[in-house]
């Protein structure tokens, strides 16, 4: 198939498909971030209480298009009754404070991300403070772990500090007028994912736990709930993802809408292709290690050269994922010297 038209089947295939979802009372608002991940998708649901998933960034830009794609629905911020947020990255949640505050609407969110956002600068401080000990200990250089320090602090603004006013629990239902969504804790991504799924129409918002055309990055994060003295061990976030992948595939579900990107209609090929590229960079990886032991950032640097340095976080996440695999499997082991990590083969 050509590549124009394999796009336009593509194309065709998330419009029916969130053709589907609006029959079933679901619309997809796509709100502009300014980040590298592009739109974000905001989900809002006809029912009663009237129900937003997520928020999108806060920014003017973004109030200004969600406001435009609730008025395209006859719906104004005013009017949102409950708004849930799916997990703890910025470009989800950034507005919540202020649609909370002029619709007076019920913020839901996963137990313990409330505590999260409620004191969403300190807890994000201490995520900084955690990431650059990570980095440094994997052999990122100085200057780069200080740059990427500013570069974080300056993304803030697109967060806010939220009041959450109905925690909820991995494996309840929230119960509204004509559906039910089940909450689910499937972390991996941040520690903080939540799917929201209506059994009876086979539908399930997931945000950033699955997305269709870019791999969702587990990226190393300072467990929910650790204080600031958070010393390790190392939280395993890709052993986390494949967990709570594995339990999404065995789900029965017609149709899987993201955070951002196009609906997911068959979610079990999805994830085994997935699967399937953790275990080729894992020996991709491991090939690397044979000839020679190496600190986590060089072997980033190794596979993508100076992305490495440019996404040092996002790429060092990958690295030690696939370490993690490679540690549980008993074949690559941890070696610490002065301070400074390296991989090296059992
Ligand atoms: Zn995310």
């Amino acid at each position: 198939m050509s590549r124009l038209s394999s796009i336009e089947e593509e194309r065709r295939g998330a419009q029916a498909a969130l053709a589907q979802a609006t029959e079933q009372g679901v619309h997809r608002l796509a709100i502009p971030t300014p980040f590298q991940v592009g739109r974000v998708n905001a989900y809002l649901i006809e029912d009663e209480p009237l129900t937003l998933i997520d928020s999108g960034p806060n920014s003017a830009k973004a109030l200004d298009e969600l406001e435009q794609a609730l008025a395209a629905l006859d719906h104004r911020i005013e009017d949102i009754e409950l708004l849930i947020i799916t997990h703890q990255h910025i470009d989800h949640f950034g507005l919540a404070s202020i649609l909370a505050r002029r619709s007076g609407a019920e913020v839901a969110a996963l137990s313990g991300l409330d505590t999260y956002l409620r004191n969403f600068r300190e807890e994000t401080e201490r995520d900084d403070v955690f990431a650059e000990q990570t980095m440094l200990r994997h052999g990122i250089p100085a200057d780069v772990v200080s740059a990427l320090r500013a570069v974080s602090a300056s993304f803030r603004a697109w967060g806010s500090t939220v009041e959450v006013t109905r925690p909820l629990k991995d494996g309840e239902q929230l119960q509204l007028r004509d559906r039910r969504l089940r909450v689910l804790h499937r972390p991996g991504h941040s520690p903080s994912d939540t799917l929201f799924w209506d059994e009876e129409r086979s539908l399930a918002m997931v945000a950033d736990h699955l997305i269709k055309h870019i791999s969702s990055n587990p990226l190393l994060a300072r467990p929910l709930g650790a204080g600031e003295d958070f010393k390790g061990p190392r939280p395993h976030s890709l052993i986390t993802y494949i967990a709570s992948l594995n339990e999404t595939r065995a789900m029965d579900v017609d149709l899987i809408l993201p955070g951002h990107g196009n609906p997911i209609a068959d979610h079990r090929s999805l994830i085994d292709l997935r699967m399937r590229m953790h275990e080729r960079r894992a020996q991709r990886m491991y090939d690397l290690i044979v000839k020679q032991p190496r600190s986590a950032h060089a072997l980033a640097h190794e596979l993508w050269g100076n992305v490495a340095v440019t996404q040092a976080y996002l790429t060092l996440s990958e690295v030690l994922g696939h370490m993690d695999l490679l540690i549980d499997a008993a074949l690559v082991e941890e070696q610490e010297q002065d301070g400074l990590v390296r991989f090296a083969v059992v």
